[in-house]
């Protein structure tokens, strides 16, 4: 073939490919769900193309996956019209895993794959797949709008290198041609195709085509004649937009296959949200919380956010626009009636319809996780133990559901003394002592170093609860919740600590008593400290240790000099 070349894939490619071929023997059958999906995102792209160049279409305009076998050959056939792709689109989107943050992943791998596999999860296996059940690729693609002349072969054993040569191919689109491996064979069947698809693709909007053929004319039981029908391609799918169905006719299956198309995640999702609002604004929304954390969650870089279709077209992946950043890991797509179909990037940054979209949606994903929280315990817990810390930067950036965020926190405290974080404010509210006005909290580096403050010391005499808090962003979400259910909260390592009415008069008396007594002692250590302190004060919080170091009042407590330092302030 013309300008032919070799190409080596990226290492991750290849750990990937190691990867996926052990740990999905016993789910094979998804590589035809990941190459419909992709036809369909292909389809999505063309026709957002066009919206600006009509041209595109060629002809053409009827977009459709088709799949065809050939037994005898022993392949699958999986071509659609969509978008193409160019040469270099080709080597780069079929050579390597366009995230980053992925090589880190990788090496992080334990080489076990049982444990391995587990963490693919959290990782689209898309396109890769296809060498799950075929040990030869062929890929045959030419992008919309290139003369036939421009386009492009790729092929491939999977093994760690791939061939590009320039072809001819008249028709638009990709074209996939699955070897099946000698044990995979089963696969060379229509009906088992047409079951996977109806299994895993039957949300897909586009229709997925396959060929049925000629049925000669036949009699029926009454004599009558049928007449012979001529072989045709038959669609296999409902081919309507999932979101765009009413929901009483959805099923769970269908929702969740419909996550992993438009997430490119692996596993289930832990909960879904999908509603159609009519009046001022008019959109559907269908909203999805993952079950697991991305391992490049922390990477504020990476893409996040919505698919955004306008009046059923798709516009765009990952308009962060329509939630805020502490609801990053949600997933799923809005639909707007108002946006116009020319929207871009820079037109829904600074939008009325983009605010309202987004108030909406942020509304959507809390009730979602209130009504878990409620409903389902053990279910909430996963859901905070995998991105409890991301919603903590809730309080910061979105003043107006601060006390909703605040009601969906977790946290570890005194009362149950393990790290596992789940005692709610209002648990926490719920167990104030008598008189009691304040919800207490310590910051720490960890739980352990919370835990074993010196500052609990009076708490625990007196039997008052406790948050304890060790994770990195608690004193930054602490400085941003000022009140929870018209309660206070008070750090206890913090200035002069005020139990108020949990003080009786009689212990009062008796501290004052003390404090006459070692009078000079204060006088003693302040000279000796010098200039290293503030102050130096009797305290009546301490049952066991002779002293602590506390922050002043309107200052920054110890953790957030920590956290300064650390980010070079
Ligand atoms: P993902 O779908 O998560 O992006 P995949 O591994 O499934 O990852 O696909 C990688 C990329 O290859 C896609 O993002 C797309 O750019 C390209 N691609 C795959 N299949 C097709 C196709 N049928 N038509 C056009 N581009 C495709
Ligand atoms: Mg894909």
């Amino acid at each position: 073939a013309a300008h032919q070349e070799t190409h080596g894939f990226q290492t991750e490619v290849k750990q990937l490919l190691n990867l996926m071929i052990h740990s999905l023997y016993s789910n094979k059958e998804i590589f035809l769900r990941e190459l419909v999906s992709n036809a369909a995102d292909a389809a999505d792209k063309l026709r957002f193309k066009a919206l600006e160049n009509d041209a595109l279409y060629e002809d053409d305009g009827d977009l459709n996956v088709k799949i065809s076998v050939n037994k005898d050959a022993g392949t699958i056939t999986i071509a659609d019209n969509g978008i193409g792709m160019s040469r270099d689109e080709v080597i780069a989107n079929l050579g390597t895993i366009a995230k980053s943050g992925t090589k880190d992943f990788f090496n992080k791998l334990s080489g076990d794959s049982a444990k391995d596999s587990q963490l693919i999860g959290q990782f689209g296996v898309g396109f890769y797949s296809a060498f799950i059940v075929a040990d030869k690729v062929t890929v045959r693609t030419r992008a919309a709008g290139e003369n036939a002349d421009q386009g492009v072969e790729w092929i491939s054993d999977g093994e760690g290198e791939f061939t590009v040569a320039d072809i001819n191919k008249p028709g638009r689109g990709t074209e996939i041609v699955l070897h099946l491996r000698e044990e995979e064979k089963e696969f060379a069947d229509s009906w088992r195709l047409r079951s996977i698809v109806n299994k895993y693709s039957d949300h897909i909007s586009i229709p997925v085509q396959m060929w049925k053929d000629e049925v000669a004319e036949q009699e029926g039981p009454d004599g009558e004649k049928i007449p012979a029908q001529p072989g045709q391609w038959e669609s296999v799918n409902k081919a309507t937009a999932l979101w765009t169905r009413d929901k009483s006719d959805i099923s769970d299956e269908e929702y969740k296959e419909f996550y992993k198309h438009v997430s490119h995640d692996f596993a289930d999702p832990l909960s879904w949200a999908h509603n159609k609002v009519e009046g001022k604004t008019e959109y559907t929304s269908l909203l999805y919380i993952p079950s697991k954390a991305p391992f490049d969650m922390w990477n504020r870089e990476q893409s996040h956010g919505l698919k955004l279709y306008v009046q059923r077209v798709f516009i765009m992946d990952d308009a962060e626009q329509f939630m805020p950043t502490y609801l990053r890991f949600v997933k799923g797509l809005l639909d707007s009636n108002d946006l116009p179909l020319n929207v871009s990037r820079e037109i829904l940054q600074d939008n009325k319809i983009t605010q309202a979209l987004r108030q909406g949606c942020t509304k959507r994903v809390l009730q979602m996780l209130e009504k878990m929280a409620k409903n389902d315990k053990e279910k909430y817990q996963s859901f905070w133990n995998e991105f409890g810390n991301v919603l903590k930067e809730g309080p910061a950036e979105d003043f107006s559901n601060r006390e909703k965020i605040a009601g969906l926190l977790r946290f570890s405290s005194t009362h149950s003394e393990t790290d596992a974080q789940t005692v709610s404010l209002a648990d926490y509210i719920e167990r104030m002592k008598e008189g009691q006005n304040k919800i207490y909290y310590v910051t720490a580096d960890s739980y352990q170093a919370a835990k074993t403050s010196p500052h609990l010391e009076i708490f625990r005499k007196k039997g008052i609860e406790v948050l304890l808090l060790g994770e990195r962003i608690d004193e930054w979400l602490m400085s941003h919740l000022t009140e929870f259910n018209e309660k206070s909260f008070q750090s206890i390592a913090k200035g002069n600590l005020d139990l108020g009415d949990l003080d009786d008069e009689e212990t009062k008396k008796a501290q004052e008593e003390a404090e006459k007594q070692i009078e000079g002692v204060l006088e003693r250590a302040k000279t000796a400290l010098g200039d290293k302190v503030e102050d130096v004060k009797f305290t009546h919080r301490l049952t066991d240790s002779p002293a602590c170091i506390v922050a002043d009042e309107h200052g920054m407590s110890t953790q957030m000099v920590k956290l300064m330092q650390a980010a070079g302030q």
